[in-house]
């Protein structure tokens, strides 16, 4: 089967051994280099599992507009998993939609598959104290006391593979500046809850070494919290269309230059 064909297989969602067959069969094996690729030849583009966070049973944050965070998580990689297949990655879900499953088995899920990244898709909240609850449209929402806005991005010094991890990171963190975004800081504050440490306060990135998903998967690994939910203002931001293309369109292009910063080291 061609590349280009590989690139619209939808790969099903669950039974990771099923997958993993499906893999070997279609040639998905993960990226390689060496004396095992035959001269000549193009290596196969990367494959890439994405977890939309949370489960319909926890369904993570409650927005400023009475909305949970899952749903802003399962929308936003659903396009992405678009945009990463119509870019030749081969991409794999954690789980779809209506699918709960538990932090470990996600990190699982990657490892099984040997997926050359590990994305986790999550939208941001704040601690209790700054948080007010309020109504919207008679659902009962959150919104923050004062503005609590931008970009997270964390990484575990428990992956093994930390530097590729970083390196990730790093390219998404410039993306997501160049896209005007800033880092929201506020998981850094002295307090209950927070206290993470900040490794690259521009770019955004903290270290959170005890992150199940990050930890307990073997594969580069990267968690991704696009805004804050309880923020009028970011919540808006997240949940526009041209907005989400233009955040998913900046994924795809630091996935692309992750790749070709492998290639080149390899
Ligand atoms: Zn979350």
């Amino acid at each position: 089967m061609s590349e280009k064909g590989l690139a619209v297989i939808k790969i099903p969602i669950g039974f990771a051994g099923f997958i993993f067959l499906l893999a070997i069969v279609f040639g998905l094996t993960p990226f390689s280099c060496g004396p095992a690729q035959a001269a000549g030849t193009k290596p196969p583009l990367m494959t890439i599992v994405l977890d939309p966070g949370h489960n319909p049973k926890q369904p993570g944050a409650l927005g400023n507009q009475g909305i949970y965070e899952i749903v802003y998580n399962d929308n936003l990689t659903a396009q992405l998993a678009d945009a990463l297949r119509a870019a030749g990655f081969a991409v794999l879900l954690t789980r779809s939609p209506s699918q709960n499953i538990g932090l470990e088995e996600r990190a699982r899920i990657a490892n099984d598959f040997n997926a050359d990244l590990f994305l986790a898709i999550h939208h941001d909240s704040a601690q209790p104290q700054y948080l007010e609850k309020i109504t919207h449209n008679a659902l009962p929402a959150y919104q923050d006391k004062m503005p609590i806005t931008g970009y997270s991005i964390f990484v575990s010094k428990l992956n093994p593979q930390f530097a590729d991890s970083y390196r990730f990171a790093e390219l998404l963190g410039q993306g997501m500046l160049a896209l005007g975004r800033s880092p929201s800081l506020h998981h850094a504050e002295n307090i209950q809850g927070e206290n993470r440490e900040l490794l690259d306060t521009r770019l955004g990135i903290y270290r959170f070494d005890d992150l199940i998903v990050l930890k307990k998967t073997t594969v580069p690994a990267v968690l991704l919290e696009v805004g804050v939910i309880v923020d009028p203002k970011d919540q808006q931001y997240v949940n526009d269309k041209n907005n989400q293309k233009a955040i998913v369109g900046t994924i795809v292009s630091a996935v692309r230059k992750y790749e070709r910063s492998r290639a080149e080291r390899h």
